[in-house]
Formats: C-alpha cells, sequence, structure tokens
C-alpha cells in the first residue's frame, strides 16, 4: 500500500446489522465492551506466545506480552494495548469488516431464530469488538502484524457503514486501539471506572493486565491450582469468565491426574441448557490448553458430542504444541485425553445420582436429553450411562423418577426383561390396558414419556443381562415371572366357545387385525391390541406413521387382537352374536377402535364417535 493513502471500505451487510443493534439498543451493561477487547487482546498475545513456543520467527521477538490500558479523563479516550500477532492489512479486512468470528456470528444467528429486536441477546453473547460501538464516538485501530515484514497501518471507523485504512508508522507488534467516547460515556476513560470494569470482567486474563502503568493482575490458571487454594467464589468467577457466561455453574469437577496422561481440568456444567429455550444446538465449549498455552478454544472431537454441555478447561502437558485442529481428532492423545475425562465426569455423575439425589434431579430435568443422546451415540459409555437414566414406573408416584440399576435390584429373579410402556402421560399409560397383567403380578414397568425414550431404550437393547421389552409386546409370558393375583370371574367362555367367538370377530374385523386370539395378560379391560412385532411397539407405529406423512404409502404390520374371555362384555358378546348380530358387529368394531386409542393408534375418532351415538339412542330408546 503506498503511503498516506487512504482506503474506504464498506461494511458488510451483516456488520452493518449488528452495528445498528448494537449502537441502538438500550442495553444497559456497556461496560462490556472493555472485556470484549480486553479478551481480543488476550487471544491475540495467546496466539502470539503459541507461535513463538513453535519456534516461528516473529517480529519484535523480545517484546514482553502484556496487555496495558490507559485511560484519559479529560480527552475522554481509553486506549487498550496488545504485544500479541496484530493484523495485516487483509486481516483488518477479514476480522473487523465482516462477520466471520464466533461471537457476533451467533448473536446474529440466535437473532434469526428469536425473530424480534431482542437487545438482551447482546448481554448474552458478548458482539466481540462491534461492542465498542455502544460507546465510541470514534475508533482507531493501529496494528502491526507479528509477521516480519508486515506495514504498520491504521483502521478507522465511527461505526456507521463504512471504514478506512491508512497507513501508519512506529506501531509496536500487536494492536492498539484508541477509543474515543461519546459525551455521555466519558465516565469510562475514569481511571477507577476502568479498574473496576477490569477487575470485573478480566481478572484471570492469562497476561500482565496494566492500567495507566499500574499491574492489575497476576495470572491466575484456576484449573491448575491446588483445590484446597481455590474458593467458590473464584471457580464461579472463572466460570462466568471463560465460558462467557451469565448463569451460575451448576457444580463443577476439577480434578487432575498424573497416569496415563498429566490433565489438570475444570469443568462445569451450567445451569441453563440452552438448546431448551431454542437457541439451537450448543458449540462444544470446553477449552484445550497446553501448560496454560490456549490450542483450542474449542476443540471438536475432545470430548463426546453428548458432553457439548460442558464448559471449561482441559490442560495436558503432554499434548504436542503444534497439534492442529484438523489432526486433533485423529490424535491417540486426544482420544485417551476424550476417554479419561469422560469417565471421570461419569463418575462424578454416579456419586451425585448417589449422595446428592436432589441436586441430581435437577441436572437429570434440565440435561437428561444429553444423557439419553449419548446411549444411542456413544457405545463406548453405554453402559454408564444407562445407570444415569431416570424414568417414572409403576412402582414410583408421580413424579419421582427410578434408575435402572434400582428397577432391576426390585425385579424377581425370573424376570429376564426390563418392562417399558410409551405415553404422552402417567394418566394416559395407566388408564390403558396393558398395565393391568403386570400390576397383578407385581411386575414393574418403566413409564417413557418423551419420543425419544424408545429410541434410547431400543438402541441400549439390554442393560445387565435384561432385555428392554415393550409391555405391549406380543407373546409375553409373565407367569414364568410370578402368578397373577386376581378374584376369579363369575364367568369365562371356555376354550370351545371362545374358539368359535374369536373367528366370528376375526370374520367382522377383516383386514384390519392380523389374528384374535385370547388375552392371557388381561384383566380389568375386555380388549387389547398387542405388538407381534417386537421392534416396534405402538408408539414407534404411531411415530412411524407420522413419519411417513410424506413419504410412500407402506402399511404397518396388522397388530394381534386379544380378548379377555372372562370379561363380562365379551361373555354377553358372545350371546348378543346369536340373537342380534347387527348390535354384535357394532359392539365388536366398538371394542376394536376402544383398544386401538388404548393403544394410541387411532386417528381419526369420528366413525368411533357416530357409532357410540347410535349405541346410546338403543340403550336409552328401550
Ligand atoms: P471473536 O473474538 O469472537 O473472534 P471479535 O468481534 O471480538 O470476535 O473479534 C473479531 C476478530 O478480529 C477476531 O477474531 C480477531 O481475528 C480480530 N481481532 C480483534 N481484536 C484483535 C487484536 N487485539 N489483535 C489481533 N486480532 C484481533
Ligand atoms: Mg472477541
Amino acid at each position: 500500500m503506498a503511503d498516506n493513502k487512504i482506503e474506504r471500505f464498506e461494511f458488510q451487510a451483516e456488520v452493518k446489522q449488528v452495528l445498528d443493534i448494537v449502537v441502538h439498543s438500550l442495553y444497559t451493561d456497556k461496560e462490556i465492551f472493555i472485556r470484549e477487547l480486553v479478551s481480543n487482546a488476550s487471544d491475540a498475545s495467546e496466539k502470539l506466545r503459541h507461535l513463538q513456543l513453535k519456534g516461528e520467527s516473529v517480529y519484535d521477538e523480545n517484546l514482553e506480552l502484556e496487555i496495558k490500558v490507559s485511560t484519559d479523563d479529560t480527552a475522554g479516550t481509553i486506549t487498550i494495548q496488545d504485544f500479541g500477532i496484530g493484523m495485516t492489512h487483509d486481516e483488518l479486512v477479514e476480522n473487523l469488516g465482516t462477520i466471520a468470528h464466533s461471537g457476533s456470528k451467533a448473536f446474529l444467528k440466535a437473532l434469526k431464530e428469536s425473530g424480534e429486536r431482542n437487545e438482551n441477546l447482546i448481554g448474552q453473547f458478548g458482539v466481540g469488538f462491534y461492542s465498542v460501538f455502544m460507546v465510541a464516538k470514534s475508533v482507531k485501530v493501529f496494528t502491526r502484524s507479528f509477521r516480519p515484514d508486515a506495514d504498520c497501518l491504521c483502521w478507522a471507523s465511527d461505526g456507521s457503514g463504512s471504514y478506512e485504512i491508512e497507513s501508519a508508522s512506529g506501531e509496536r507488534r500487536g494492536t492498539r486501539i484508541v477509543i474515543e467516547l461519546k459525551e455521555e460515556y466519558k465516565s469510562f476513560a475514569r481511571k477507577s471506572e476502568a479498574e473496576r470494569i477490569l477487575k470485573r470482567y478480566s481478572g484471570f486474563v492469562q497476561f500482565p493486565l496494566l492500567l495507566n502503568g499500574d499491574k492489575l493482575n497476576t495470572v491466575q490458571a484456576v484449573w491448575l491450582k491446588p483445590k484446597s487454594e481455590v474458593s467458590e467464589e473464584e471457580y464461579k468467577e472463572f466460570y462466568k469468565f471463560q465460558a462467557n457466561a451469565f448463569d451460575e455453574p451448576r457444580f463443577w469437577l476439577h480434578f487432575s491426574a498424573d497416569a496415563p496422561l498429566t490433565i489438570n481440568a475444570l469443568l462445569y456444567v451450567p445451569t441453563e441448557n440452552l438448546e431448551r429455550f431454542g437457541f439451537g444446538r450448543m458449540d462444544a465449549g470446553v477449552a484445550l490448553y497446553c501448560r496454560k498455552v490456549l490450542i483450542d478454544s474449542d476443540p471438536k472431537g475432545l470430548l463426546p458430542e453428548w458432553l457439548r454441555f460442558l464448559r471449561g478447561v482441559i490442560d495436558s502437558a503432554d499434548l504436542p504444541l503444534n497439534i492442529s485442529r484438523e489432526t486433533m481428532q485423529d490424535s491417540s492423545l486426544v482420544q485417551k485425553l476424550n476417554r479419561v475425562i469422560t469417565k471421570r465426569f461419569l463418575k462424578t455423575l454416579e456419586e451425585k445420582a448417589e449422595r446428592h439425589a436432589e441436586e441430581y434431579r435437577a441436572f437429570w430435568d434440565s440435561f437428561g436429553l444429553f444423557l439419553k443422546e449419548g446411549v444411542t451415540m456413544d457405545f463406548t459409555h453405554r453402559e454408564q450411562l444407562l445407570k444415569l437414566l431416570r424414568f417414572e414406573s409403576s412402582m414410583t408416584d408421580a413424579d419421582e423418577l427410578t434408575g435402572i440399576g434400582d428397577y432391576c435390584s426390585r425385579a424377581a429373579e425370573a424376570q429376564k426383561q426390563i418392562f417399558y410402556l410409551a405415553g404422552n402421560s402417567r394418566a394416559a399409560i395407566e388408564g390403558g390396558p396393558y398395565l393391568e397383567a403386570f400390576r397383578a403380578r407385581k411386575i414393574e414397568v418403566l413409564y417413557l414419556y418423551e419420543p425419544i425414550d424408545e429410541f434410547v431404550v431400543n438402541h441400549a437393547g439390554e442393560y445387565g443381562g435384561k432385555r428392554f421389552v415393550s409391555a405391549d409386546a406380543d407373546d409375553l409370558d409373565l407367569d414364568t415371572i410370578a402368578d397373577a393375583i386376581v378374584d376369579s370371574p363369575k364367568e369365562s367362555l371356555d376354550d370351545d366357545a371362545f374358539k368359535a367367538l374369536a373367528e366370528w370377530t376375526k370374520e367382522q374385523l377383516g383386514e384390519r387385525v392380523g389374528e384374535v386370539a385370547r388375552g392371557k395378560r388381561l384383566v380389568d379391560s375386555p380388549a387389547m391390541i398387542v405388538n407381534t412385532d417386537k421392534m416396534m411397539s405402538a408408539q414407534m407405529r404411531k411415530l412411524m406413521k407420522a413419519m411417513q406423512k410424506e413419504g410412500p404409502e407402506t402399511t404397518p404390520p396388522p397388530a394381534k387382537f386379544e380378548l379377555n374371555p372372562s370379561h363380562p362384555i365379551i361373555c354377553n358378546l358372545d350371546r348378543l352374536r346369536k340373537c342380534d348380530a347387527d348390535l354384535a358387529r357394532q359392539v365388536v368394531d366398538q371394542l376394536y377402535d376402544g383398544a386401538l386409542i388404548a393403544a394410541g393408534l387411532l386417528d381419526d375418532p369420528s366413525e368411533m364417535l357416530k357409532r357410540s351415538y347410535a349405541m346410546l339412542e338403543r340403550v336409552t330408546g328401550s
């Protein structure tokens, strides 16, 4: 670039959008702009240290890495300077003129998803560099890249729509940002005010932080300190700083290990599960360090996908510094880290579940979905994850949960299955016909309320040698587990009578059912539909049907219709079909539709309603 030539650029459209919101926002926490700029200064310094450790030659080689903030009360300016990697001409255009970076991108995305100009979002994301325009009349970024042959440059903007780049001179390596504050924000240029803000947000910065020449912080890598030397307050502060979080941590795991790897880790579970609030899929948030040097702030593959809600730091002295994002996933060291840390975290959850049931329950309510996802995706940790799942069951009270381990310890020795029923609610499951036979034998059934639950148990297949089996499955021989405790019925159809009735019923129902059979399991209900397909319960079939609305038509396998030979309706039906076949046919249709409802499979109730009115008319008329 020729000397003294001023180049003018328009901001990218997305940047303008962000700027517009930032500048006109009513957001009260204007002071975060300091945190954002200091974080950028720290990032740039970290990157430089990394380059040096890799042996790369850098300009201004012996310059100490510190971050200098200076205020000028009378002029109303703040200057933030670092000696990090700096920026070249193209990097200025790319980094400050377009949105290619994390903070602002996430902000824009959330903004689009929330569909409104939600000013509070700024507070939740911190829009990075652009936040400075909340308070600045003008901003000048003087910079010199670490590259030996780079130029000194000055980037300038008032945040309205364009910026300028011209050459500068005499800059040291790194970046110096001079902020001229708007009249109403001049108080930020007071030393005491700047000091308060820096201490609040930037107390953990890994480089000496100077304000008007005075050192503010000492380097604090909390994760490397012994546990006994870290206060609760410090843990919480570090969480907010490191995760850029605005909630409190729910709990944390701070541990170190020497074998098989040297690890210092500090992992946090947030209070809020942002995925539940519709913010979209979370990004991994555990940063990888090697002896305090940042390797990657959100390394892919460091932890399993289902642990993406974790925040914090993993530091391993065994990692080669020149590991790159690309080679990371292949590195056997990273895989080892993954295994060790995942195991350790799962153990922490197990201990929580055992010793602090209430705390675990609260965690489960917010983050249980991630563990379920883990069961379906992560074969290595499946067994451990299964132990951590929680469901209601026929032996818990409403809203009380049990684990699969506890379920198994309550089950009779002869019971080789873990029974479950899927349904929308406790009432829906308990109102259906499937539970009767289990209740009569005191066999526990897990209640699965979420659509994903059945996928989860199907994926798992078994736990501790017991198969997961849907309680609406065909051919369940519950008598081998326990005898039913039932009052003997007054009347019951004998084999021949039942056989004739079943044949007649099958004729009435035609293709709608595959088979009509004697229901061995029915106690209080006259009839039910059971599942002949082992892999697919009624709920699954319903789900499949819903998914196939768009796709090609495939008929679900015909179900088996079971009649209860001891139920008064069935006994009456056998007499009725001989004297009033029309009414008997209506009764069969009604029983069948009723069973469909109980199985959650009736799509259109209009026929059933019509029939029901016709029958009521007869009953009330006679
Ligand atoms: P983020 O920090 O999330 O990437 P920012 O808006 O804070 O987003 O910064 C945008 C980009 O500008 C950074 O990614 C970085 O490349 C560049 N940048 C900002 N400040 C500095 C700095 N002090 N030194 C070098 N590069 C910087
Ligand atoms: Mg930033």
